[in-house]
């Protein structure tokens, strides 16, 4: 199989169109058998083309055509199946893991604070209406993880063929298959939900265990080895431990810091999240394209990324076109915002993070900024989210309505951010106004802070080899939270890898 780049053809081409100008292109007879492996879209110029991937079937060697590197995993010798592996957290790092561990036959217990995914959604809902806070079932917390309440935006910018297992075991899990080529993939909130039900059943069917309203609350490392993990106050053996707890469980992290594990600080980004009309920014990034064409073509998308200074960069992060705004909170009398879509991004704004770099110097400053950050933006509001259409003034003015209505408050962000960070946020949207959307919007977009879950504030040092944690073996640090991924996609390839080398371990 060899694969096949930059097929430009209309945006009204088919995928058998795609394959048979790939092999003419190739040289290759035009009836030789393939299928699409991404379609982009290029609407740059006041055109509009697909630019497709596609893979063949054929041998032929020709500068044109790269090897087609599938993904192929089989354990060296049978794993030992007596081993139950805990999986803290039920994320995309955590399940992938499982569903990996379950094809060879080994059955993991999954650990999980929150509650399953259909009960998760109606405390969710109702905190969105006003309920308080449950710290341990909320958008961060429970069944799916933290991307259950997104845009389920599948981008990711890591190459590895295993990006390519994971979405298919997403459409083999009821995702639309659509996602297996389209280049800038997503499920949508409301559809993943039901994908992770299925991804439950699948493990449950094939042996593997869960455990809701379970939360590890403590790990014993003796002579540098895994012995315990403390569920629920209850202490258990445990030989091996996958810890993909994702970014927001901050408590676990102190934990996890008073052990003899190794640390390391890693770069972050705090900001907020802009909306603008989607109508506005399908008019900036498809102008010049006639009618004809637009009414095919999705609601718009967009990223943006400048240098402010060598050592500080503004860009935007988890656009979620015809999306809306979230509060993202776990903690109580903190706050944080993020933003999801439906599988259409049929609402009228448009929605993304715009952040600013940040460089801590040890793990505590990080923590202990998105801790401020959090605090003063629930303080202002007393937990209703933060406004602003005017970030130099905290003027009210009139302009693009919150999606996250009725609990927004309008506020002087220089109350939330540091004067800094503020500066570079205020001279980024500027910018962003400028560059991509040619100054071209008539209602004033509208603010909510503060984004402060954007990665992780550590990394868990592992080898780089068997993917344990330096001087504790049979702790696994996975996806996110432990600073090896960065979205659904790295993070559910990060829990393959870790499936992998827990199944290539030497039997003893
Ligand atoms: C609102 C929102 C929208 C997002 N949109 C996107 C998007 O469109 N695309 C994208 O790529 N990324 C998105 N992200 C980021 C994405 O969700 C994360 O990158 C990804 O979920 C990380 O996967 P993970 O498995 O490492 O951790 P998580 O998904 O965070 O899962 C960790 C799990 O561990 C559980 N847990 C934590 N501590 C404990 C404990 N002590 N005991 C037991 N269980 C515990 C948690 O309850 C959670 O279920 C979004 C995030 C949010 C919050």
């Amino acid at each position: 199989m060899k694969i096949i780049h930059n097929i430009k053809l209309p945006v009204t081409a088919t995928h058998q169109e795609a394959v048979r100008s790939a092999a003419k292109k190739a040289g290759i007879a035009p009836s030789c058998s393939g299928f699409v492996q991404k379609e982009a879209l290029d609407c740059r110029r006041g055109e509009a083309y697909k630019i497709f991937s596609v893979v063949l079937d054929t041998e032929k060697e020709s500068p044109l055509l790269k090897e087609y590197q599938e993904y192929v995993f089989t354990p060296p010798k049978p794993p030992d199946t007596k081993i139950r592996p805990y999986i803290i957290g039920t994320g995309p790092a955590g399940l992938f893991c499982a569903l990996t561990l379950l094809d060879f036959g080994v059955r993991p217990i999954l650990i999980e604070r929150g509650d399953p995914v259909e009960k998760r959604a109606e405390k969710v809902s109702m905190f969105w209406k006003g309920n308080s806070l449950d710290t341990e079932s909320n958008v961060q917390f429970g069944e799916g993880g933290a991307g259950t309440f997104s845009d389920g935006k599948l981008t990711t910018r890591i190459h590895d063929p295993r990006c390519r297992k994971v979405l298919e075991l997403f459409v083999a899990h009821g995702a639309p298959e659509e996602i297996l080529w389209k280049a800038k993939a997503h499920i949508g909130t409301d559809l993943l939900r039901q994908v992770i039900v299925n991804i439950r059943n699948d493990i449950l069917s094939r042996g593997g265990e869960f455990r809701f309203r379970t939360k590890l609350e403590n790990i014993c490392i003796q002579n540098q080895k895994l012995r315990t993990v403390t569920l629920n106050g209850e202490e258990f053996p445990a030989e091996k431990a996958v810890l993909a707890v994702g970014n927001g469980a901050t408590d676990t992290f102190s934990m996890l810091l008073r052990q003899p594990l190794v640390f390391e600080t890693k770069p972050m980004a705090f900001g907020f999240r802009q909306e603008h009309l989607q109508k506005e920014i399908d008019d900036a990034r498809y102008r010049r394209l006639p009618d004809s064409i637009r009414e095919i073509l999705p609601p718009a998308d967009y990223s943006f990324y400048t240098h402010l200074t060598p050592e500080t960069c503004v860009y935007t992060f988890c656009m979620c076109p015809g999306g809306s705004v979230v509060n993202a909170s776990s903690l109580p009398g903190r706050l944080t915002v993020n933003g999801m879509s439906r599988h259409a991004r049929d609402g009228k704004n448009a929605n993304a993070a715009l952040l600013v770099s940040y460089r801590p110097k040890t793990v505590q400053q990080a923590l202990s900024l998105q801790k401020e950050l959090e605090e003063r933006a629930f303080t202002i509001g007393n937990g209703r989210l933060p406004i602003t259409r005017d970030l130099d003034k905290a003027k009210t003015l009139t302009g693009v309505s919150p999606t996250a209505m009725p609990n927004t408050c309008e506020a002087d962000f220089s109350r939330i951010f540091p004067r800094e960070m503020l500066h570079s946020l205020q001279n980024g949207a500027r910018l962003f106004q400028k560059e991509v959307l040619h100054g071209a919007t008539t209602v004033p977009p509208v603010y909510t802070a503060p984004e402060t879950r954007s990665s992780s504030p550590l990394r868990i040092k592992r080898d780089p080899e068997t993917l344990q944690a330096v001087k504790a073996e049979g702790v696994y640090p996975c996806g996110e939270g432990a600073g090896y991924a960065g979205g659904i996609m790295s993070s559910a390839v990060d829990g393959l890898r870790t499936a992998e080398k827990i199944l290539t371990e030497p039997n003893r």
